[in-house]
């Protein structure tokens, strides 16, 4: 007779940074499809008190972290009333001790932009397994934080799709890789006339044709900086220079990125554009589960088709490859004045186009210098953000 065989499954505590955002929701949808595996230590969030609260009522962490002492007071007293457990904490400082705790196995980084940088990196730093939807850590400071994660044994898996999509096809065969073929929907404007982009909306930008994403990375993805900014991260994350990296155009957004070999194979991940599938690759990698997302149909699908991207329309793209050859700080500069130009352009006080102008006057008059410690790379921010501030100022730029 043949027993029975017995699977363990060791439970895992999860700190999600960014819990509120479409990546953390996306990632509590797929630990709620599994409790006997995954646990929630400490759900952070920025100023979405209401949103946070119900997430603590269902998950019941061990930390909730916001953003200031008004906010940790206002959840604590909802908390308490509620009767949970949750201790409520604030700042930077938190979200650094929550990605570190010895209790925690795993660290969702899916906080937007340079704010999440700090935490990250202690999560680096303490040796835990990163899941990194916050590409802008590895814009930022990539050597930094490669280097952190190779020191501290920490184990790095990439939740953006074209990343875990070359992931994937990479440990299948990580030998003999001629090229890395990273797909971009091309974003809701693929198809407009360069003249059409300067009175686009921040409406229109934010309507992905295929994803639902935060405001940010849809401003990213509707300019193409997102996929400058993606070629940056594969370059850190597969140690790949930067004419390995072709950008190809895939308007359904099923081919999720390939991996072309020096024999002439490609081998390409596909699946529906859910961010569910990277989210439960990386929580459960090595093994596969239920991710809650739909099976592709390839017959509803169809046809797939494949474009070069056009440089002279998005000229963020071009950027990004430029300041990922030139290195050092540059890269930090170039995220630091996007992040202001977006946050600009969403508030209306720089039209579309305006934003790789505002780049590229940012990076015109701040040299790069190397990227040596955390105190460099955060001074880079700190000065491309001042420069860009005062360029909108003085200049308007519309
Ligand atoms: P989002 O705007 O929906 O959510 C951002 C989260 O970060 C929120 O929980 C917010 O509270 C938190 N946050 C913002 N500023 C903060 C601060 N200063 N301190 C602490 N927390 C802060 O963004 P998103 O779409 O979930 O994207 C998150 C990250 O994942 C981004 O770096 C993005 O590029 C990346 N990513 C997102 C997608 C997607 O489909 N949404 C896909 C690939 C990669
Ligand atoms: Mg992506």
């Amino acid at each position: 007779m043949v027993a029975d065989a017995v699977c363990i499954v060791i439970k895992q505590n999860i700190t999600v940074l960014g819990s509120t955002g479409s990546i953390g929701v996306s990632t509590l949808d797929v630990m709620r499809r599994h409790p006997e595996r995954y646990s929630a230590f400490a759900l952070c969030a920025h100023s979405q008190v209401d949103k946070l609260f119900e997430q603590c009522r269902e998950f019941k962490p061990c930390f909730a972290v916001v953003r200031d002492a008004a906010l940790a007071r206002q959840l604590t007293e909802m908390c308490r009333t509620a009767g949970l457990m949750t201790e409520v904490r604030h700042g930077i400082e938190a979200l650094v001790e929550m990605s570190a705790m010895p209790e925690v196995d795993a660290v969702m980084a899916a906080i937007v932009g340079a704010a999440g940088l700090e935490p990250t990196l202690a999560a680096a730093r303490a040796g835990k397994k990163i899941m990194l939807a916050n590409k802008e850590v590895l814009v930022m400071a990539g050597e930094l934080f490669m280097r952190a994660v190779r020191e501290h044994g920490a184990i790095l898996l990439p939740v953006d799709s074209e990343h875990n999509a070359t992931n994937f096809s990479q440990g299948l065969s990580a030998t003999g890789v001629k090229r890395i073929l990273l797909t971009a929907s091309g974003g809701p404007f693929r198809t407009k006339a360069l003249a059409e982009l300067h009175d686009v909306t921040p409406e229109a930008a934010c309507a992905h044709p295929n994803w639902v994403m935060g405001r940010k990375i849809s401003v990213d993805s509707a300019s193409m900086m997102n996929k400058g900014l993606e070629v940056i991260e594969a370059h850190w994350l597969f140690a790949a220079p930067p004419e390995q990296i072709q950008v190809v155009v895939h308007p359904q957004s099923v081919v999720h990125s390939a991996v072309e070999y020096s024999d002439g194979s490609v081998i390409a991940q596909m699946g529906n554009p859910d961010m569910r599938t990277p989210i439960a690759y990386a929580l459960a990698y090595p093994e596969r589960i239920d991710s809650g997302v739909e099976s592709l149909d390839l017959f509803k699908v169809a046809r797939l088709d494949f474009f070069p991207p056009d440089f002279e329309r998005f000229p963020c793209l071009r950027l990004a490859y430029d300041v990922l050859r030139q290195g050092g700080t540059a890269p930090a500069i170039l995220n630091a004045a996007n992040e202001v130009a977006v946050a600009a352009f969403l508030e209306r006080q720089l039209p579309f186009l305006g934003i790789p102008h505002l780049i590229e006057a940012v990076l015109s008059i701040l040299p790069a210098g190397p990227e040596g410690s955390l105190a460099d790379v955060l001074e880079a921010d700190n000065e491309a953000r001042r420069q860009a501030y005062r360029f909108i100022k003085e200049q308007g730029f519309a």
